[in-house]
């Protein structure tokens, strides 16, 4: 739909746009008004090149695209009736649960170990474990590619499908070669278009799960859903939404938490939404609660850093990982919360 400056366009004016449109095979439909003429645009107006040609004329006031510019992760598209599943758990209907340690300590698999058979305990259905971390200071430790054999084999001690995040087309490459089962696009690089494309390139003809952060300035949700979008359009749509928190803007929380677009995203596509309330809140005493609005506004699942013995771990989890016993307790409240919201959610759409 254009919206002129003026209440209508002048006949060379609408002559340009229809030229404009034309070419991208849409044509123009005036809508009259008492005191304002509309233009609607026919035809499939999805053409970014088509839209900034129109928004770059000095008498267009703005554009409002009525078509979705993700064709895939749209709710109305033919994949609304795709369901993920993953760990046992088929997304929508059962809460899931990925839990385990920020970061892998090379120098003491032990602790991963012991972090992934107490997290299956707590009754998480997947292990997250940090092989290559994404870190602020360069000079942090920046992860170990031997930590990816020490998370492989607490899939095979625990059967839990493991998660890890890729930076890269090389760590993509290691991932996928050694079996990580859900690979995580970090908030540092959920905006980066070329590893968004290598990944779905990569999964393809995969069974593989990704595990899309919300990066830190992700403003608007179409931007999420359209970084979405370049994964599924290589054709495997296992792609799990994770709200992570936003640049912070209170003093005390790590970022500014936003499970509360749980439901924005649930008006505009199919996908599961997985928040990571650890990273919203960065400290391990705030991570329940934000675990339990993130359900109650309708999420999915949760990815909880947790790790048996916080003190000794590396990465976030001294700070913000909880441990088992607050996992058991958070998964518990959260699975009481969810069958509560789960069956209003049903009942709200009969
Ligand atoms: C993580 O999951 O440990 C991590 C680095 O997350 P994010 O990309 O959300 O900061
Ligand atoms: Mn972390």
């Amino acid at each position: 739909m254009i919206l002129p400056k003026t209440n209508r366009l002048t006949n060379d004016q609408l002559a340009e746009i229809t030229r404009i449109v034309e070419a991208f095979g849409c044509r123009i439909q005036p809508i009259v008004g008492a005191v304002r003429t509309i233009y609607a645009i026919v035809g499939d107006e999805r053409d970014d090149l088509m839209i900034t040609r129109l928004e770059g004329l000095n008498y267009i006031e703005r554009i409002d695209k009525i078509q979705s510019p993700f064709k895939l992760m749209d709710k109305r598209s033919d994949l609304a009736s795709h369901t993920i599943q993953l760990g046992g758990v088929k997304l929508g209907e059962e809460l899931l649960v990925v839990a385990g340690q920020c970061t892998i300590d090379p120098k003491n698999p032990n602790l991963l170990y012991e972090t992934a058979a107490a997290v299956k305990e707590a009754g998480a259905h997947v292990l997250r474990g940090g092989v290559w971390k994404p870190r602020t200071n360069p000079y942090a430790f920046q992860g170990d590619s031997k930590s990816l054999d020490i998370l492989m084999e607490a899939h095979r001690r625990t059967g839990l499908p493991v998660d890890a995040e890729v930076m890269d087309e090389n760590q993509l490459k290691l991932a996928l070669d050694a079996g990580v089962h859900m690979l995580q696009v970090g908030a540092r690089n959920a905006l980066n278009y070329s590893l968004l494309r290598a990944i779905g390139k990569a999964v393809t003809d995969r069974p593989t799960v990704v595990l899309l952060k919300r990066s830190l300035h992700m403003g608007p949700i179409n931007e999420f859903l359209s970084a979405a979008e370049y994964i599924a359009s290589f054709g495997n749509p296992n792609i799990l939404l994770c709200p992570r928190g936003t640049a912070p803007t209170l003093d005390g929380y790590r970022n500014h938490p936003d499970e509360s677009i749980t439901p924005l995203l649930k008006e505009r596509t199919w996908a599961p939404v997985v928040v990571d309330p650890s990273h919203s809140v960065g400290k391990a005493v705030y991570v329940p609660a934000c675990a339990l609005a993130a359900v109650a506004y309708g999420a999915d699942g949760l990815c909880i850093e947790a790790h048996v013995q916080p003190t000794k771990g590396i990465g976030d989890d001294p700070k913000q990982a909880i441990t088992p016993d607050v996992l058991a307790e958070t998964i518990s409240q959260a699975r009481q919360l969810w069958a509560l919201t789960h069956a209003a959610r049903v009942e709200a759409r009969q």
